[in-house]
């Protein structure tokens, strides 16, 4: 997490998926984002779009991420994006292991090796991790463990200051019901735990966590603060202005 006179600054994703429909649409909803970050000194804020309006769309003071990429660095790839091709348009980020993108093949083997050339080539990796169903016997923790384990396999700790884990329990993902502010902050101690012995003698402040699933402007403050995460990774109000406006605008007043 990075601070700025002594006050935190918070990261803010926005995920637009496979939305909107037409770059003019895009570069509207951009510019919007764009110019409430400017009075948000508080707030990193990055945008996903759709790889084909990447290189179209020139922020002042958003960032950009691309929505996922291939780890090969060139080839017969029929289809495929790779990391140098990202940064080359404009890309400071990259979302890897998004759990639609996991539903569609990534497997934590394939997000692990996109990690690595990400890392190879300076973009930051966002890495998303989430359990789909949550019980009493706590095996999702484990499955997390796991997904941490796997997917940053062979990281180093110094790349491991490179690194943003997004926290998205696939269930929140797109759901009416955001995880409670209590147990997003169990979350991220445990996400920090695991972590720390990893990675022996990281802290907190390495590696930002945020947490994704079903935030808006309600629920936003009581998440970031309650929840004690480093930033939100937000999907469908990342396409309503109004909306991811005022969730800058919440982090920035925290
Ligand atoms: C997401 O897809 O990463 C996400 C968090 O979506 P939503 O905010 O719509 O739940």
């Amino acid at each position: 997490m990075v601070q700025k006179k002594n006050k935190k600054v918070y990261i803010l994703a926005g995920n637009w998926k496979m939305n909107p429909g037409t770059f003019a649409e895009a570069k509207k909803l951009f510019a919007g984002i764009d110019k409430q970050t400017s009075k948000a000194s508080r707030v990193t804020t990055i945008i996903a779009p759709p790889y084909l309006y990447i290189a179209r769309l020139k922020g002042k003071h958003v960032s950009l991420a691309s929505q996922d990429m291939f780890y090969e660095e060139k080839g017969s790839f029929t289809g495929k994006i790779s990391a140098a091709m990202l940064l080359d348009a404009g890309t400071k980020y990259v979302i890897i292991g998004h759990s639609e993108s996991r539903k569609l093949g990534d497997t934590n083997q394939s997000v692990n090796k996109k990690v690595h050339a990400a890392l190879k080539t300076e973009l930051t990796p966002i890495v998303c991790i989430g359990e789909e169903i949550r019980n009493d016997d706590g095996h999702h923790l484990e499955f997390l463990r796991a997904q941490v384990a796997e997917s940053l396999w062979g990281v180093s700790k110094k790349q491991m200051e490179k690194v943003i884990i997004a926290y998205e329990p696939v269930w929140a993902i797109g759901g009416a019901i955001a995880m409670s502010p209590h147990d997003v902050h169990e979350m991220y101690l445990f996400i920090q735990k695991v972590l720390r012995e990893t990675w022996k003698g990281i802290s907190a402040s390495t590696v930002p966590v945020l947490y994704g699933g079903a935030v808006d402007p309600t629920n936003a403050a009581a998440i970031v603060n309650e929840g004690q995460v480093d930033g939100l990774l937000v999907g469908r109000q990342s396409l309503v202005v109004e909306s991811f406006a005022s969730i800058i605008s919440i982090l920035n007043e925290l």
